[in-house]
């Protein structure tokens, strides 16, 4: 599922189509809120989210997704906490 912007947050610096690999967004200029253009695109990685400085990105994960993530903060010293 693609990301989505939060408009009231978005202070429009383009970090999120920047980072993004897929080119997910369409950033027309500082200022400006990315409009997501290839949702279809979105692999869910979630470089935009953890990169946008207003945590205006918000992601929808496929549920198969969400029953296999792994949080890599609780796998330190090889267990989990
Ligand atoms: S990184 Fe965040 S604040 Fe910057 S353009 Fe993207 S959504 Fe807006
Ligand atoms: S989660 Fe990854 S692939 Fe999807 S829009 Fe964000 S940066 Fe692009």
């Amino acid at each position: 599922m693609p990301p989505i912007i939060d408009k009231d947050k978005c202070i429009g610096c383009g970090i999120c189509a920047a980072i993004c690999t897929m080119d997910v967004f369409s950033h027309s200029g500082k200022g400006h809120s990315p409009e997501v253009l290839y949702p279809e695109e979105c692999w869910h990685c979630r470089a935009c989210t953890m990169d946008c400085p207003k945590g205006a990105v918000r992601l929808r994960l496929p549920i198969p997704y969400r029953l296999l993530f792994v949080d890599s903060a609780t796998l330190r010293q090889g267990r989990r906490v």
